[in-house]
């Protein structure tokens, strides 16, 4: 195979000016507003992560000042200045690296040349990238060059970490903050390069190509030169996902819902982890994009949909949406720092092997598994407070079948030891919902007849509440907090472990 090409598109659609840079718009406007005004400083600081259009701006800078026909706050990009500069062949712009240039000896070099006039240009620019690489002497030697620049010179110094740049330096230059581009802005101009290329690309594999550039556009356009090889002119959102290296959303989806569901036979529980451990995939990477997948959950659960700040695409977030209606917040919680703790003793560990790793996992996915079976100490709080409105509202029907479910529980979590594999009557350890969500919470005799206490729990969304338990959740919640809290007050104490929880001998 030959080298990949991917250089291509990003020097292809390297801004030539100002306006055709994606986003850093506080840099563009000033410094076309000084241009305007034929008030370019000397000393200009560009900090910002990486491949985020410093350089690109500092050359289209360097143009704008040395342009013999500029078209307002823009290089021609035609004239001799211009073309060669973009040529990289002018002797008055010049590039340091300051990585690989950061001796004394460097900058001395440099305060000897700065002092000629410029060969056939107004004034000789300077770009020293990587500026927070030089060492204490070449900044103290560089500082006195900033303090009385000559008048044809001017520097812009860029840097990926500002904190290690001098006070003395920062205070002699104008700094801008270059950003991150949102993920969004990214996916729109991958989607106009592909159209101006004539490249078909799915929505979802644009979004995949802007997340692996992580905010910077050059990454971006490099990563979707690579697509466009493996994929051709047809670019899927399944083919750049597995370029990615992203694993499938289906794969900890499917995880989730092993792991909530009590009667998960043990064996099954492993299968998403054996079809990675299969494929040779990295486990690491796995229990870290899981605890990702579960914060996005966790998310999504409260209402977010926001596509740029969860990572992953809109549509995708529709998926979750549907699917993640039965997950229990507190319970996605409860795996997150389990599997969290996994990876701290994974690390003090020091694994040699995957083998080694997939046996950690399983045995933490059972552990879960097996807290998972054992109703919450919220869902029996909230049975008890339902018993004792019920039965305050003489409601004996369903202070019965309450009381039932109770025990019921209370039995179940004393029998749930770990190897016991999964109990009967897996409907009462469904996610326990949070108090007066059920239709008919603390409605007392008028609206509590017509349901049954198991069936409300599979309704446990919103979306599952009956018409007419609509307006009562909301005065049930408010009536429900101060015998909630006294609830808590008296029981909590004893239910701690719901294996204290007093119960009835199964014999
Ligand atoms: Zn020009």
């Amino acid at each position: 195979m030959t080298r990949p090409a991917h250089l291509v598109l990003a020097r292809k659609y390297r801004p030539l000016k100002f306006s055709e840079v994606v986003e850093q718009a506080t840099a563009v406007r000033a410094l076309q507003n000084a241009a305007l005004e034929d008030r370019i400083g000397s000393a200009y600081l560009f900090f910002g992560p990486r491949g985020v259009g410093k350089t690109t701006i500092a050359r289209i800078l360097a143009r704008r000042i040395n342009c013999t026909n500029p078209q307002k706050g823009e290089p021609c990009n035609e004239c001799e200045s211009c073309k060669s500069i973009i040529d990289g062949r002018s002797l008055d712009v010049i590039e340091i690296d300051a990585a690989s240039n950061r001796r004394i000896e460097d900058v001395r070099e440099l305060r000897e040349n700065v002092k000629f006039q410029p060969m056939n240009s107004k004034r000789k620019v300077y770009i020293i990238d990587e500026v927070h690489m030089l060492t204490t002497e070449s900044f103290n030697a560089l500082l006195k060059t900033l303090e009385e620049p000559p008048e044809h010179a001017a520097f812009v110094l860029a840097t990926t970490e500002l904190n290690k740049v001098p006070e003395t330096i920062l205070s002699r230059c104008q700094v801008f903050t270059f950003r991150k581009v949102p993920l969004h802005r990214v996916q729109e101009y991958m989607a106009h390069i592909c159209k101006t290329e004539k490249i078909e690309a799915e929505n979802d594999a644009l979004f995949w190509i802007a997340r692996k550039g992580d905010g910077s556009v050059r990454d971006s356009l490099s990563f979707l030169e690579q697509a466009i090889s493996f994929c051709g002119n047809n670019v899927t959102a399944e083919k750049v996902r597995e370029l990615a290296g992203v694993y499938p959303l289906e794969l900890f989806l499917k995880l989730t819902e092993l792991l909530m569901d009590p009667q998960t036979p043990s064996q099954e529980l492993a299968s998403p982890v054996m079809e990675i451990f299969d494929q040779g995939g990295d486990l690491n990477r796995f229990i870290w994009d899981y605890l990702d997948h579960l914060r996005i959950l966790r998310y999504i659960r409260s209402g977010v949909e926001d596509s740029d700040f969860l990572g992953i695409p809109g549509s995708q977030i529709q998926n979750i949406k549907s699917r993640a209606l039965n997950f229990d917040p507190a319970r996605i919680s409860l795996i997150f720092d389990e599997i969290h703790g996994l990876l701290t003793t994974a690390f003090f560990l020091k694994l040699r092997n995957s083998y080694e790793s997939r046996i950690l996992i399983e045995m933490e996915l059972l552990k879960i598994h097996d807290r998972l079976k054992k109703p919450s100490v919220s869902a029996l709080l909230s049975k008890i407070q339902k018993l004792s409105v019920s039965l305050a509202g003489q409601d004996s029907r369903r202070s019965e079948d309450l009381m039932a479910d109770l025990t019921e529980d209370a039995s179940q979590s004393a029998t749930q030891q770990p190897g016991a594999g999964a109990g009967p009557a897996a409907s009462n350890f469904r996610s326990p919902t949070a108090p007066g969500t059920r239709p008919g919470g603390s409605q007392g005799p008028s609206s509590a007849h017509s349901t049954d206490p198991n069936a409300n729990q599979r309704n446990s969304g919103p979306a599952g509440a009956q018409n007419s338990g609509n307006d009562s959740q909301k005065s049930g919640q408010s009536d429900s907090i101060p015998i909630e809290d006294e609830l808590q007050k008296q029981f909590l104490g004893t239910m701690v472990d719901p294996d204290s929880v007093p119960h009835e001998p199964d014999e």
